[in-house]
């Protein structure tokens, strides 16, 4: 997709990181903007600051495992704007630990939103790109989509899942009769809020220890966080690959090619996977 003014972007997790850079270049090239988090007053934040800059934005509070809510954004996405062009994916939370240790609940919510969020977004949204006869769909993953780092447990299998349904998604729309183009982004660090899962504390129920451990944990990690890519120049690599028609998007390429090319070797080799853990997501 080349042009992009007068179009219509639908972004899910909007109200912050890359969701939020990635309305605010959407503005910048005169998009209308529908836009979904499950954080009301962030997203609301994020609505009033684009319409204050003249930008038409919708915005609708729904938690993307719904799908009902999701079908119900599509249909208010289109009652109000008529059209859907472009589809981002992008909600996300983390996760971590050891396989066998993870709880249910947080296997369930992880996967839920990462993957099934994703799944119902498509479901939702890409019958209105058909019907407008060109769009484009990038579904946010994650380096840890293209390599299984341990100790990264549900964010690493539901990326990878994210992944294979982009590339399955790219060959369903090949045969159909319009220009719909996929993308799936696949960074390493940004300077987001993706590891203050203290927010979620309440929808996980965990304890008052769980809680002081996570706090702990938040501080020294955000030092590390804000020496990361930031989230402004991912949402501009988006829309050049968007232009472009690029599939994969790379952000970090050099590092990210050396773990996929690490992966696939072990593959080939039919050795047991390398990769030593996350301190070996590529910092460039
Ligand atoms: P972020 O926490 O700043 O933003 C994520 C947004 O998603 C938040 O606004 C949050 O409220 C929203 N969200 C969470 N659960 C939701 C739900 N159930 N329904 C609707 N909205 C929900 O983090 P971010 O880094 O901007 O994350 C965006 C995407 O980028 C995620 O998919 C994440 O996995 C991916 N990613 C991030 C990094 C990184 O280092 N920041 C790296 C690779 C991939």
């Amino acid at each position: 997709m080349q042009n992009f003014e007068g179009r219509v972007a639908v972004i899910t997790g909007a109200a912050s990181g890359i969701g939020k850079a990635l309305a605010e270049r959407a503005a910048k090239l005169g998009m209308k903007l529908a836009l979904a988090d499950f954080d009301s007053d962030g997203l609301t934040n994020t609505g009033h600051q684009l319409a204050e800059t003249g930008s038409e934005v919708f915005t609708a509070t729904l938690d993307v495992t719904d799908s009902q809510a999701m079908e119900q954004f599509a249909a208010d996405t289109l009652a109000r704007f008529g059209a859907a062009h472009l589809l981002f994916n992008n909600a996300g939370v983390g996760g971590g630990g050891k396989l066998w240790e993870v709880t249910q609940r947080e296997w369930q919510w992880v996967i839920g939103i990462n993957l099934n969020g994703v799944f119902n977004g498509i479901r939702a949204f890409t019958p209105a790109l058909l019907a407008a006869g060109e769009g484009h769909i990038v579904n946010t993953a994650s380096v840890a989509g293209l390599m299984s780092a341990p100790g990264t447990s549900s964010y690493t299998v539901s990326k990878h899942a994210v992944v294979a349904m982009s590339e399955v998604l790219a060959g369903d729309l090949r045969g159909e009769d319009a220009d719909i183009g996929v993308s799936v982004l696949c960074p390493s660090f940004v300077n987001t809020s993706i590891f203050r899962s203290s927010r979620y504390a309440d929808q996980l129920e965990h304890s008052k220890e769980q809680r002081a451990e996570e706090a702990a944990i938040e501080e020294m990690v955000g030092e590390f966080f804000k020496t990361a890519m930031g989230p402004e120049r991912v949402a501009e690599l988006v829309f050049e690959a968007i232009r472009d028609g690029q599939f994969y998007i790379l952000p970090h390429p050099e590092g990210t090619r050396e773990q996929v090319s690490k992966r696939l070797q072990d593959i080939l080799d039919n050795r047991s996977p390398s990769v030593s853990g996350p301190e070996e997501f590529p910092q460039a």
